[in-house]
């Protein structure tokens, strides 16, 4: 077995990867954004307007919580697919006319974490996730579930955690905070770090030290030998997730569980943890090790 991912002996974070504001689409500046999300708990923010840059350094505003440099891009690539990218981490300032591929390629340079947002609602296939070497994809988009239910990325998680367990995954709000799209607070990360501070927020998310929720919470994860123990808020099922129809679980559709304990089969090329609590909202790990 190889080192396990998830160190959780460090502190929780609550955070969001995919947060619009005025300087794009979004109908909230900074400050009302941050605001309103430090309401619901939330330590960190990350500033992912399309196409903008964002450059927190310089913002020299208070702000309740930690905001984060980020960029949305979309476009269609040489191959004719239509994407939209998450990228976190310092981009170098671009603009629409810089072009898809152009603008990914600058992001990418920059050591960006590059996430494949909403692959649903925008059309793509399972086999579009494995282009671009993608860090990650969404597997749940809050703002796509209120606009035509399209939220989920499972799917595709499972066909890029087919090509490279280090696969990401993430939930995320797409927040825009308008009178179209008003929903936030729907999916979030939360990120196990030894501070509050940017480097080591994306250092952790690099690591993959964290997990997707919509609503279940997972205290902690740890080993003991090959078994990995889970304890976690009261829901119907924690499973243990493998490729394709594999799987291990505690839990039922009558009672509510806190805890399991798996052997992770070694004959199974990944794992991770799938949470589903009494109204169905789950929590995904990344793979553990
Ligand atoms: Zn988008
Ligand atoms: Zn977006």
């Amino acid at each position: 077995m190889q080192i396990p991912r998830y160190d959780t002996s460090n502190k929780w974070f609550k955070g969001n990867t995919h947060i619009h504001s005025k300087m794009s689409d979004g109908g909230k500046n900074f400050s009302e954004i941050a605001e309103l999300y430090n309401t619901k708990g939330y330590d960190f923010l990350f500033r992912t307007d399309h196409w903008v840059a964002s450059d927190v350094k310089a913002d020299k505003t208070e702000y309740p919580l930690l905001w984060i440099d980020g960029i949305e891009l979309d476009g269609t690539d040489r191959a004719g697919v239509y994407y939209h990218v998450v990228c976190l981490g310092k981009a170098p300032t671009m603009t629409r006319e810089t072009g898809f591929e152009n603008g990914m390629n600058l992001a990418k340079a920059s050591g960006a974490i590059m996430i494949l947002a909403h692959p649903e609602w925008s059309g793509n296939r399972t086999e579009d996730a494995l282009r671009w070497d993608f860090h990650g994809v969404e597997v749940y988009n809050h703002v796509c579930r209120w606009l035509n239910g399209k939220s989920s990325g499972s799917a595709h998680f499972s066909a890029m955690l087919d090509k490279s367990k280090d696969a990401l995954a993430f939930a995320s709000d797409d927040a825009h905070l308008n009178v179209a799209e008003p929903v936030f607070d729907g999916g979030w990360i939360i990120v196990n770090a030894p501070s509050l501070d940017g480097e080591n927020i994306l250092q952790a998310i690099r690591l993959g030290n964290f997990y997707s929720s919509c609503g279940p919470e997972i205290h902690s994860i740890s080993y003991e030998g090959k078994k990995v123990r889970v304890k976690t808020s009261p829901v119907r099922f924690i499973r243990l997730v493998g490729r394709n129809g594999s799987g291990l679980r505690n839990g039922s559709f009558s009672d509510l569980v806190e805890e399991a304990v798996f052997d992770i089969p070694e004959e199974w090329p990944y794992a991770y943890i799938e949470l589903e609590d009494e109204y169905g909202r789950k929590a995904w790990t990344n793979t553990l090790a």
